[in-house]
């Protein structure tokens, strides 16, 4: 639901994905080689809670990445993982919803991140 004010903020985002994704292509090749197979027919991503990633901006880049690789016309599915983090301070698991939580349970601000902050290609659907 972007105005057309923030158009150019919007391109920022469409960048960002666009490099993203064809790391993911890349990944893809490399199975294509070793595995042998010529056709992507679904793609399931997970991604991290706390990678700021908007799965419709995603989605646009993956199928303009996709167009012409052996991934043309494959489906994308996304998987989100909840962020994650770990207490420095005291040792508890923290629920995070962004990056500056503070620990529930000391009030710590030294949390480390445990999930949430990657994006990794979990399956492909091959022909
Ligand atoms: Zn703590």
């Amino acid at each position: 639901m972007r105005g057309d004010q923030d158009g150019s903020r919007g391109d920022l985002i469409a960048m960002h994905e666009m490099s993203l994704m064809e790391s993911v292509l890349q990944i893809i090749e490399d199975a294509a080689k070793q595995q042998g197979f010529t056709k992507v027919r679904r793609v399931w991503l997970e991604i991290g809670q706390l990678c700021c990633i908007e799965p419709q901006a995603l989605r646009f880049s993956f199928d303009a990445v996709m167009r012409d690789s052996i991934a043309h016309h494959a489906q994308l599915e996304i998987a989100e993982v909840a962020g994650q983090g770990r207490c420095e301070q005291c040792g508890c698991k923290v629920e995070m919803a962004g990056r500056d939580e503070v620990c529930p349970n000391c009030g710590s601000f030294a949390i480390t991140v445990t999930a949430g902050e990657q994006m990794r290609v979990k399956e492909l659907e091959v022909e």
